[in-house]
């Protein structure tokens, strides 16, 4: 049997240091719950951000994974597939759109949703080529390849790599009169996170989708709204928008499209603005593979057959009225929606790394974000007797000095 400290030396040793991983390595999961190679039992409060909504292994996904994966893995799409269509139709179908674009990772449908919208304006809008600009906020966050990375606002994500990528202008989140004041008449779309969740579960000021959706109207923007981890029921409705009763144009998403079993992305949005690409002009060796179909394809039905939406809904609420009940000494504030709560220190507490080092001592696994906030996300499938459980832990660290 391997030890954690045996595989923590290999992973330093061999693997590049891009990331800073509690230490505790982990070999099986099922549901909430996952084990480390010493047979120490957590709950994971992270799912892997959002990918694991379904909970680990979860044995639907497992068979349909396992048989697919034994019958036809990848075609490419130089030929078809029996499972694409399929998935495409059942996508729009559920979200209400009338066309998908597949691909792997969150960062890659990002990426395909930037050349949609810049395309849609060039040849739809009538845009002078290659004048077309983007509007993002600051704190966003939509993946890590260097066109990305170039309109973040957090300098480490930027320094050391440019040259950057132009085209993009940023502006204060949940900020509508910075929107109005950034558009022009190059401006092709407006990306935005509905809420923001490697910036700390970040909520914008209540109305600001719906002006952002009535000003993107209005100036012939597209609304593009990145749902790849406030999407398929982590706030409590399929997507986060909705809380603001808008319609973007175009819908990114990614993480719990495959339950945490594939990597499996899609941009789902018009006729019009998908409609943009012809053949030849974007693709991905895997995207739209029959594994990743097959296993999104079920991990859609699950999350509907197993009502996750309406139990984020319900037990979100539970757990955020329970934490607020904890007298903290080190707490400021709690924030968020359905099952995904941002637990923001003071400043005097010392960061939430150490929180987070407690939690995992006593079972349970949560990540900071940007140094002083805990986020909350467990799978969805949570129990409320799995909640109390963590509450009694999550209470007891809070409340020490
Ligand atoms: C995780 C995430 C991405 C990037 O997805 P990857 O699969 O890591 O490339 C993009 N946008 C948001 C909002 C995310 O949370």
């Amino acid at each position: 049997m391997v030890t954690t400290k045996e595989c923590i030396e290999l992973e330093n040793q061999f693997g590049a240091h891009n990331y800073k991983p509690l230490d505790v390595v982990l070999t099986r999961g099922s549901g909430i719950w996952v084990e480390d190679v010493e047979g120490k039992k957590y709950m994971d409060f992270l799912a892997a951000y959002s990918a694991v909504n379904q909970g680990h292994c979860h044995p639907r996904l497992v068979k349909v994974l396992q048989e697919q994966s034994s019958r036809l893995a990848l075609t490419s799409r130089a030929f078809r597939n029996d499972q694409l269509p399929f998935l495409a139709k059942e996508l729009c179908e559920l979200t209400g759109f009338e066309m998908m674009l597949p691909m792997n990772s969150g960062a890659e449908a990002v990426e395909t949703a930037i050349k949609a919208a810049r395309k849609w304006g060039y040849t739809v809008k009538g845009v002078e080529k290659d004048r077309a600009e983007i509007i993002v906020c600051a704190g966003n966050f939509h993946g890590r390849t260097t066109t990305i990375i170039s309109f973040s606002s957090d300098a480490q994500y930027k320094d050391g790599f440019g040259p950057l990528t132009p085209g993009f202008t940023l502006i204060p989140y949940g900020d509508a009169r910075s929107l109005i004041k950034a558009i022009n008449k190059n401006t092709v779309a407006f990306l935005v996170e509905p809420i923001q969740g490697e910036s700390g579960v970040v909520l914008p000021q209540e109305g600001f989708l719906r002006e952002a959706a009535e000003l993107c109207k209005q100036n012939n923007v597209l609304l593009i709204a990145d749902e790849i981890q406030s999407g398929l029921g982590r706030t409590g409705t399929l997507f986060a928008y909705e809380h603001e009763n808008v319609k973007p144009d175009v819908v990114i998403i990614g993480k719990a499209l495959s339950g945490g079993m594939y990597p499996v992305s899609a941009v789902v949005s018009s006729r019009e603005v998908l409609g943009v690409f012809n053949p030849g002009d974007h693709g991905s060796t895997y995207g739209g593979n029959p594994i990743a179909c097959a296993v999104a394809r079920e991990a859609l039905k699950i999350i509907l057959e197993e009502k996750l939406i309406e139990h984020s809904a319900e037990l979100g609420k539970y757990l955020i009225g329970e934490l607020r009940k904890i007298n903290s000494p080190h707490v400021d504030f709690y924030r968020g929606k359905g099952l995904w709560i941002g637990i923001v220190l003071k400043k005097e507490a010392g960061g939430a790394r150490r929180f987070c080092e407690a939690l995992q001592e006593k079972g349970i696994l949560a990540k900071e974000t940007h140094e002083n906030v805990i986020r909350i996300a467990p799978p969805l499938v949570i129990s409320k007797a799995e909640i109390d459980q963590a509450l009694v832990t999550i209470k007891d660290i809070l409340s020490q000095n």
